[in-house]
């Protein structure tokens, strides 16, 4: 990838380590997300894929190493923390909509408090945004009242809500019924295709195929490979991502 700038990439971990306890989780991660591009990252359960994503949004602090967003490296806690916080948008795998707010509330409630969006600004960009994820229709109802599919898609437009610089996702197609998994994929893909910087975790190896532009795969709290997709998925280098290939596909 050639770049003219010298723009700092838009996630940059260095020499990262989490223990949980005597549990080493995550072991000298080193990953560089470049602006606008899509990191698919896979693994087997336990690797460390969320502990890592995590990490990255400050939701779990780190034990060692450092982690940096958009050139500046995220403080461990105050107010520049949710200012830095606010960058990163996060999807998880189960919705985490506020269950007694309508969708359009869910849209526009974070952009008022943190950002201090006027309530009709709000209002507007959440509108647009709910078009945009397919779910304009649905912005009075309860999260409840919408399928799975729909709610991811409300989450995904609540995350963009805060004018994100970058995306996590973290499974969020893990806990969707088979038939509403391709609509919360493509409104990631057109995210993607509009230029958006994302990290996703996904076990959708249709997704890392199309959509990626890296595949990171992640064992034992280690990244063992980093590929384009289509090396990753013809000619793993390692066994462990062999062996993993073999289970999955
Ligand atoms: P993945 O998302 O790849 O399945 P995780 O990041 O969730 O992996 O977990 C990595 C390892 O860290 C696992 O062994 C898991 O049991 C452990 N772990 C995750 N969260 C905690 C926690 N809060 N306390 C203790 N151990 C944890
Ligand atoms: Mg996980």
């Amino acid at each position: 990838m050639t770049t003219t700038t010298s723009a700092p990439p838009m996630i940059r971990a260095t020499g990262v380590n989490k223990f949980f306890g005597e549990l080493h989780v995550l072991k000298d991660i080193n990953l560089e997300v470049p602006r606008g591009q899509v990191v698919v990252v896979l693994g087997p359960s336990g690797s460390g894929k969320s502990t890592l994503c995590r990490a990255i949004n400050r939701l779990e602090p780190i034990s060692s190493g450092e982690i940096a967003v958009d050139g500046k490296p995220l403080p461990a806690e105050g107010k520049a923390l949710a200012a830095l916080r606010a960058d990163v948008g996060m999807v998880f795998q189960s919705f985490n909509l506020f269950a007694h707010k309508t969708i359009l509330e869910n849209v526009t409630l974070a952009p008022q408090k943190v950002r201090k969006v006027p309530a009709e600004e709000a209002r507007k960009t959440a509108t647009e945004l709910l078009e945009r994820v397919g779910i304009a229709n649905q912005a009075e109802k309860y999260p409840a009242q919408l399928s799975g599919g729909q709610q991811q898609r409300a989450a995904i437009a609540r995350a963009l809500a805060m004018r994100p610089k970058v995306m996590l996702f973290d499974e969020p197609t893990s806990a969707l019924d088979p038939e509403m998994v391709q609509e919360v994929l493509d409104t990631m893909t057109g995210l993607a295709a509009e230029g958006m910087t994302m990290l996703v975790v996904t076990h959708e190896m249709g997704f890392a195929r199309r959509a990626a532009d890296r595949v990171v795969f992640m064992a034992d709290g280690e990244i063992v490979e980093d590929a384009a997709p289509d090396e990753f998925f013809t000619a793993p280098k390692s066994e462990r991502a062999k062996d993993f290939l073999g289970k999955i596909l």
